[in-house]
């Protein structure tokens, strides 16, 4: 019955029982992992913060023999995400984030530089709002930082070498999530047409920093097909839509301004 502590990021949390609540927590030392948190609706002294979505802290954890899940003892909250609960945008781009790690981030397996990229995430988003161009840099992040980032330079299948020789902006291009992003003519078997602009818009997010990426503004056509670009290679390894998927795109359609 090992104790064990680490800072972590609550990315779910649903009530059970009368007074319990089961966590899933991105570990910076342990990956992610679920716990139960034993009178987490009553308990503000142990879970200060009361476990909300995205809440970033120091998680004090127990190990149960022969149990997967483990018992979460108490929750400091480090990080003050004040401004996230007041805005609708910020809080959707939250649960969408936290949904694609409790998706994509294997049980247990220590990914630290991933929990840094959702941490540093968090901390912009609820310094400066919701920005749908730094949500593809957090996506084109997330997904290299744990080896399924996709194909974008060059192709997939022939990394070139197909089209050796002539310029890789001459070479028509389809993108197959299937295959693992962008696939040459010479190499497609299938996926769709991508323009060459937001082939290109993906490389340069896929350079930039998510400090960066708030200050980019991309063409409304460009980001739209960035988007789907990448949601085909999330749902390639996610195997379905995420919930929070369909509440962004509620949101946008709402919005006038194109953001978030
Ligand atoms: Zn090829």
């Amino acid at each position: 019955m090992a104790s064990l502590s680490t800072p972590a990021i609550v990315l779910r949390a649903v009530n059970y029982g009368e007074a319990d609540r089961i966590v899933t927590l991105l570990g910076r030392d342990t990956g992610r992992l679920s716990a139960l948190a034993r009178g987490a609706r009553k308990s503000q002294k142990r879970f200060a913060g009361g476990l909300g979505l995205c809440a970033v802290g120091v998680a004090s954890l127990r190990e149960r023999a022969g149990a997967e899940l483990l018992t979460l003892e108490g929750f400091d909250a480090t990080g003050g995400h004040s401004a996230l609960g007041a805005d609708i945008g910020r809080m959707a781009h939250a649960a969408y984030a936290a949904e694609l790690c409790s998706k994509l981030c294997a049980p247990r397996q220590v990914e630290v530089a991933v929990y840094d990229w959702l941490a540093e995430f968090l901390a912009y988003l609820d310094l400066e709002g919701a920005s749908a161009e730094r949500l593809r840099v957090f996506e084109l992040g997330l997904l290299g930082g744990l080896g399924f980032g996709p194909a974008i330079a060059a192709c997939a299948v022939c990394a070139g070498a197909s089209h050796a020789g002539r310029d890789a902006s001459a070479v028509a291009f389809r993108w197959d999530a299937d295959r693992g992003g962008a696939v040459c003519a010479g190499c497609a078997r299938g996926g769709r047409p991508i323009t060459a602009a937001a082939r290109a818009a993906l490389l340069h997010l896929a350079g930039l920093s998510l400090g960066a990426a708030f200050r980019e503004a991309l063409a409304p056509d460009v980001n739209r097909d960035c988007r789907e670009a990448l949601a085909e290679i999330i749902n390639h390894h996610v195997g379905g839509p995420l919930k929070s998927v369909e509440f962004i795109a509620k949101l946008s359609a709402a919005s006038s301004g194109g953001r978030p």
